[in-house]
């Protein structure tokens, strides 16, 4: 039997689409910075911060961390109140990315790709 990884993708990307939505927010540049790699105090697109925030906001499956998972004495990088997410490949997503879930942010901790290649399991740490 061949297995046709366009098809798994969609699957993949449908189960995704039909459990949560977060919103992604993905630090970029800004095109202000010299080659000091400082931002201009001035610029209006940034005002001065060096970054813009751009927000995206797409299906995924969240597991919160109630504290017992083996991810969470696998890695010791997540704790209780943080969370799993399961991202369509599609997406883009970086380290330190904030995702915002239910209202709550949590930073981006960890990325991993799953083994057929079709989505990303991400660790998002919670912040104020
Ligand atoms: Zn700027």
């Amino acid at each position: 039997m061949i297995i046709d990884k366009t098809y798994i993708k969609n699957s993949v990307a449908e189960v995704l689409s039909a459990i949560n939505s977060i919103s992604i927010n993905a630090k970029t540049a800004c095109t202000c910075i010299d080659s000091y790699g400082i931002a201009d105090p001035t610029c209006e697109l940034c005002d001065g911060l060096g970054y813009t925030i751009r927000g995206t906001t797409i299906s995924a499956d969240v597991q919160e961390l109630r504290g017992d998972e083996r991810i969470v004495v696998d890695s010791g990088i997540l704790n209780a109140g943080d969370i799993l997410v399961r991202i369509p490949i599609s997406n883009s997503v970086e380290l330190n990315d904030i995702i915002t879930y239910n209202s709550q942010n949590y930073q981006i901790k960890y990325i991993k790709i799953d083994q057929l290649g079709t989505y990303y399991e991400v660790g998002g740490h919670k912040i104020a």
